[in-house]
């Protein structure tokens, strides 16, 4: 288009005074022609300032393209997450139900069989309580009973006795005294040994023997202050003391220096009452000496 403009200025034949106006005309043209690639200038400037606001707009799509999907991949990543974490989570609350039935079973199984235990042993409370009034009841029937039979064996007894004595009951009971199996009467005469004896065999008796320590002590606690035959002596055979019932003697409570038989004439034995010796009484004196007596009936002979 420039090219065009020269050749026709140069087609034209100019005078000198057109030359003035021709150089203004070139000048115009010039200046139309810089205007003109001026404009076009501006046209490209705007252009490409068009071009690079379209690849802008282009490089902001792209990038709001881009976005978007980054989005959507993120999105579509956060709810890939989440649902992951929905379905361990549901599977952990469906193991913590499943666990948590399993548990409550047991609970309910525990609670089911301790409440059995209990009413069983409330029911064996009961009727071992049933069973401790029973018991009670039979205890205390049973010792009725007992005191029944022993008034009943006491009143045998007394039978018996009073059939030895050949006496009314009630007499013949009232001066004796009862301790452990057997009764005791205490004379208040004095006789020799062998009367003495004789009178205890017209009562169902006979002279005391002494079994162990503990009659010992029984006759020493009577303190009746005077001596007492016994059933023991040696006449049969010098130093082979024997009880009146054959038995040999075992338990001995002879006093100090005792049976010393004096002048050879001491063959019968004698409950003093000296204390001197603790538990020690016994002494032999000659059996015809008058002396109170002690006889003994033991209950066993009724049996
Ligand atoms: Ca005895
Ligand atoms: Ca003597």
């Amino acid at each position: 288009m420039e090219d065009g403009v020269y050749d026709d200025v140069g087609s034209f034949e100019l005078s000198e005074v057109d030359r003035g106006e021709r150089v203004e005309m070139m000048v115009d043209i010039y200046v139309s022609a810089d205007a003109v690639r001026a404009q076009e200038t501006n046209t490209q400037r705007e252009t490409k300032a068009q071009q690079t606001s379209v690849r802008t707009e282009i490089r902001c799509s792209r990038l709001a393209v881009v976005c978007v999907g980054l989005l959507c991949v993120l999105l579509l990543t956060t709810n890939i997450v989440l649902n992951m974490y929905y379905t361990k989570v549901k599977e952990s609350i469906y193991s913590l139900r499943v666990k948590f039935t399993a548990e409550r079973e047991t609970l309910l199984s525990s609670i089911r069989n301790l409440t059995e235990e209990r009413d069983q042993l409330k029911s064996s409370y009961q009727n071992l309580t049933e069973e401790k009034e029973q018991i009670k009841n039979e205890f205390e029937k049973l010792t009725e009973e007992i005191i029944i039979l022993q008034t009943k064996h006491e009143q045998i007894l007394l039978k018996c006795i009073c059939a030895h004595h050949s006496v009314e009951e009630k007499s013949c009971f009232k001066d004796w005294k009862k301790h452990k199996s057997s009764f005791y009467f205490f004379s208040t005469e004095q006789k020799s040994w062998s009367a003495a004896r004789q009178d205890c065999r017209e009562r169902g008796a006979d002279l005391v023997i002494i079994n162990n320590r503990e009659e010992q002590m029984f006759l020493i606690d009577q303190k009746k202050g005077r001596n007492f035959w016994i059933g023991l002596t040696d006449e049969d055979k010098e130093n082979m003391w024997k009880w009146v019932d054959g038995q040999p003697l075992t338990d001995k409570f002879w006093k100090k220096h005792e049976p010393n038989d004096a002048n050879d004439v001491e063959d019968c034995a004698v409950f003093t009452t000296t204390a001197e010796y603790g538990w020690r009484t016994w002494n032999d004196m000659s059996c015809s000496v008058s002396e109170n007596w002690v006889c003994e009936f033991n209950t066993t002979k009724c049996h």
